[in-house]
């Protein structure tokens, strides 16, 4: 991985992150996925969530630079509709869509919360989306799908069939 230079780095929320462009991109790591709920899922590709959070590095050891499915659960989490309109700064569509593959994101870094202040400079955060004692997957670059691809989910990281990504 190359460094992260601040000379060559543009400003997003708090945080300084190269280009996205300037990010080696592993394309096979496209036929990877993370499930998650409405309207967290959209918040990754539509609300500016930049900061998925996990209890376990070990699945995104290798994660750093690569693409990744969001999909977004059959389960919708109606509580959580006032905290990601305030995060987001805007309302999720409603309905949403459910049980597909909504868009893609790139896996821009993956640190634990307690070293956040590496990239925020001192702030308690690297993101409003960030939570503590967990794993911060750092998401940038999120690209809709134009159709949402029907998919089936699965817990962690999962790799949709080909049949759903023809
Ligand atoms: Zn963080």
């Amino acid at each position: 991985m190359q460094p992260v230079s601040s000379e060559s780095s543009e400003q997003v929320g708090n945080r300084r992150l190269p280009p996205a462009e300037s990010v080696q991109v592993d394309e096979r790591f496209w036929r990877k996925a993370i499930s998650v709920r409405q309207p967290w899922a959209w918040a990754i590709i539509h609300g500016g969530k930049d900061v998925e959070n996990r209890g376990r590095r070990d699945p995104w050891r290798d994660a750093i630079g690569k693409r990744l499915w969001i999909h977004a659960a059959k389960t919708v989490e109606v509580a959580d509709y006032g905290t990601v309109r305030r995060l987001a700064g805007a309302t999720p569509p409603d309905p949403m869509p459910l049980g597909a593959l909504i868009g893609s994101v790139l896996i821009h870094d993956v640190h634990h919360a307690r070293d956040c202040d590496r990239l925020s400079e001192g702030l308690e955060r690297c993101s409003p989306w960030a939570q503590p004692d967990q794993w911060h997957i750092v998401l940038n670059d999120p690209v809709p799908l134009a159709d949402p691809i029907p998919c089936r989910g699965a817990l962690g990281l999962f790799l949709p069939t080909p049949e759903e990504l023809r």
